[in-house]
């Protein structure tokens, strides 16, 4: 049929198009449109070509933009005129050019809406089956096992497909054609309960509606879910949210909790429409979303906690429980505090022995283990060329823990190869919240989050992830890049890989590496005011850093300025006692007056300032540090929101919840304590921000017994004018907020807002953690220009 006027073109899509369902999606829409032409997979996307009348190619090309299913993302679209070739029909062509890799591994998804439709309708042949995926949805990375991703280098491949299922399979137009780890109950994985020891009690249908019952009697559940176990109790119950608490050692940090639905969010959250479409959207992450006041929940879910870490089911099997539970349960990481998630289900029995009282598992074998992602919104701001174009602020999204649904979709940190730059490069990370990342060409790929590398069993997942990179890109690196400190377990491994593979090794200050990761994200050149905040970094000056305000590119940092130093009082063991940051705090403001004056909140002993004071005094185990965590922590205890901590970041939030209820009553409005801009002795270090007028001031406010919620927003705002004060003398225009206190969200916002009144375009992290977890990406680019 030779068609008046054709056109035919060819087109190179990039993004997020391969395991989304996306070749389906165009051989629909070409149909649908009458068009002919081909679509398939090449290395980096998806190639089409499609031949039609001008105008239907012109549609055909719009929606392909517009009508991409929701978990593709389309980022590059080129298009070229190429001869009419008048074929006959459009087609799957299952051919990847030969010789080539498939570089796209996609992530794993939550069960889509026609699952799950399909889940719930009787007629279905895949009705209430926990297992049932499709293009568009199901696990992709945690079950892959090789690349290319198809279906015998998935943990699927043990399982034969049926017949109707492979009927599917091979079916152009069906929603299943080439859907990897489809199953149905005839041919996939089946469901069990098990008892604490193991045994079989209950299957498939029957499996579900036990442990249902079992959990509303109180009891631990412990759930395979799509990348690791999950610990479920009744969130209402505060007997069973306590006894996991006990169970689990973790006496105060936050559950995540899992909902039947968006409206039964709604009824305990107060969310916006951004939030409400991170909760639905195929990520399915856990959103922190503020807490209604009239919600009725154990106080145990997140004690003194104004937020709620809520998410959605992600899978069929979750959608099946919470579809009988009909309320909110606490879903958390199943692992043994600090250890990294259990995958495998014997493991799971010896692991968590003693914490779970039941266990529904299933035989698809998870390959690796990923956790559930964590993310927050926070008020936008207006970045790069937005802000050109006049665009209005929008939200943004902080990732905090960026696992399930995000990795391993790999980071672009530039437009095209830079000449010069030796890749692959693996980074290995830090030691907290440890990923690691491997840099092939313009592109960063980031392991999951591995945790702290602290137990044998996450030094094991690192090594694990480590290897899994390499494998699923088919790399071996030619260099290794690692933090600056000399005893972080990750630091050792990269010096002994590289080592066995003769590669150089590049040890990256860790604020820097901070710094580059967020310039990465939105690929800024040349130098910016980066503005790192967190807990503690190896300076390489025998100091903790952690309030650091650098001069940075990427192949170097100068110290602009940073936080006075005070001593880090008895070194780990000030991380656990906001006391002591307290302590050396007020010694390097009034020495030994510090144990005759009366500070009214500080709940400290007369025996234990004693005590703090002799350290001090002699420096012992006590490192000069400037770290913004730990200054935190000292106005936590000052004013007596927290003493002791049980997870790090608690007293930090303590001050945060305080001055937010602050901000809530009268705007971001109150004016900051002061804190002076010094000029410091050291030669490299050019200002010192000292904090002593800052504190004398606070300890003012407390005497005269002040509101805490106006002392905690003064502070912060205190932080934030200091932060412009350097930004002006640094006379950078563009400035990058990073490290872990940028979890703050009140004080992210405030910094942000009032760098921007003052002319300064700022960026933060909007696809990487703010914390230690975006390090790996910062090492990499840093090492790339090496
Ligand atoms: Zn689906
Ligand atoms: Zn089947
Ligand atoms: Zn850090």
């Amino acid at each position: 049929m030779r068609r008046t006027l054709a056109q035919r073109v060819r087109v190179e899509v990039g993004g997020t198009v391969q395991g989304v369902g996306f070749r389906p999606f165009v051989y629909r829409l070409a149909h649908e449109l009458a068009l002919s032409g081909w679509v398939r997979n090449t290395r980096n996307g998806v190639l089409i070509e499609a031949e039609g009348g001008v105008a239907v190619v012109e549609m055909f090309l719009q929606k392909v933009r517009t009508d991409a299913p929701p978990s593709a993302s389309v980022e590059t679209m080129s298009t070229t005129v190429v001869p009419v070739l008048d074929d006959a029909s459009f087609s799957i062509n299952q051919s990847v050019e030969s010789g080539q890799r498939v570089l796209v591994i996609p992530p794993d998804l939550a069960t889509c809406a026609d699952c799950q439709r399909e889940l719930a309708d009787p007629h279905d042949r895949r009705f209430r089956y926990p297992f049932l995926t499709c293009t568009q949805c199901g696990p992709r990375y945690s079950l892959l096992t090789a690349i290319p991703y198809e279906r015998s280098n998935t943990t699927m491949a043990r399982f034969e497909l049926c017949s109707d299922c492979s009927a599917e399979y091979e079916r152009e137009d069906n929603r299943r054609f080439h859907a990897e780890p489809i199953a149905c109950r005839t041919c996939g994985p089946r469901l069990c309960l098990w008892n604490e020891q193991g045994h079989e009690i209950a299957d498939g249908e029957e499996a579900v509606q036990r442990a249902v019952s079992l959990l509303e009697q109180g009891l631990v559940l412990a759930v395979k879910g799509l990348g690791g176990f999950q610990l479920w109790v009744d969130a209402r119950s505060q007997e069973a949210v306590q006894r996991l608490r006990d169970r689990k050692r973790r006496p105060d940090k936050p559950f995540a909790l899992l909902f039947p639905s968006i409206d039964s969010v709604r009824s305990y959250c107060l969310l916006s429409l951004e939030e409400e479409a991170l909760l639905s959207s195929p990520q399915a992450p856990i959103v922190l979303a503020g807490k209604r006041q009239d919600a009725s929940l154990a106080d145990a879910v997140a004690p003194g906690n104004p937020y709620l870490g809520a998410m959605l089911s992600a899978t069929p099997l979750h959608h099946l429980l919470m579809a009988s539970l009909q309320h909110p349960v606490v879903a958390t990481s199943g692992n043994r505090s600090e250890e990294p998630i259990v995958t495998d289900e014997r493991d799971a029995v010896v692991r968590l022995k003693g914490i779970a009282d039941v266990l529904l598992v299933h035989d698809r074998p998870i390959a690796r283990p990923v956790d559930d992602s964590v993310v927050c919104v926070v008020p936008g701001n207006i970045q790069g060329k937005d802000r050109e174009q006049g665009e209005e602020p929008k939200a943004n999204i902080v990732i905090l823990r960026r696992a399930r649904g995000y990795v391993p979709q790999a980071i672009r940190w530039s437009d095209g190869l830079l000449d010069g730059v030796q890749s692959p490069i693996l980074a290995v990370g830090g030691h907290h919240k440890n990923t690691v990342a491997l840099l092939t060409g313009d592109r960063v790929m980031l392991s999951q989050h591995l945790g702290d590398l602290s137990t044998v069993e996450a030094d094991r997942a690192f090594r694990q992830a480590v290897e899994d990179l390499q494998r699923l890109l088919q790399v071996t690196p030619r260099v290794i890049a690692c933090d600056l400190h000399p005893d972080y377990r990750s630091t050792s491994f990269a010096r002994e890989l590289a080592a066995t593979l003769s590669v150089p090794l590049v040890p990256v200050q860790h604020h820097h590496a901070h710094v580059a990761s967020c310039m990465a994200e939105h690929k800024l050149d040349g130098d910016v005011l980066g503005v790192a905040w967190d807990g503690a970094g190896y300076g390489g000056d025998g100091q903790v850093w952690g309030g650091e305000f650098f001069i940075a590119g990427y192949r170097q940092f100068t110290r602009c300025a940073s936080l006075t130093p005070f001593r880090l009082l008895g070194g780990e063991a000030a991380m656990r006692e906001p006391s002591r940051s307290a302590a050396a705090i007020l010694w390097e403001l009034m020495g030994e007056q510090m144990l005759t004056q009366a500070f009214p909140s500080w709940r400290v002993t007369h025996n234990q300032r004693e005590k703090f004071a002799g350290i001090l005094k002699s420096g012992i185990a006590s490192p000069w540090t400037t770290s913004m965590g730990r200054f935190f922590d000292a106005v936590a205890s000052l004013t007596g929101l927290c003493h002791q901590a049980s997870f790090e970041g608690q007293a930090a939030m303590a001050v945060q919840f305080a001055a937010e209820q602050e901000a809530e009553a009268s705007g971001i409005t109150v004016e900051g304590y002061p804190m002076d801009l010094v000029s410091s002795q050291s030669p490299d270090t050019k200002w010192l921000i000292d904090w002593r007028p800052m504190v004398s001031a606070m300890l003012e406010d407390l005497r005269s017994g002040h509101r805490l919620e106006k002392i905690a927003a003064r502070f912060h705002a205190g932080l934030a004018e200091a932060t412009v004060r350097v930004a002006q003398a640094a006379s950078l225009p563009r400035v990058v907020l990073t490290g872990g206190c940028f979890q703050n969200r009140l004080l992210l916002t405030l910094v942000r807002q009032r760098l921007e009144k003052a002319g300064f375009t700022v960026y933060t992290h909007a696809r990487v953690p703010p914390n230690d977890g975006g390090l790996s990406l910062g090492q990499a680019v840093v090492a790339a220009h090496h």
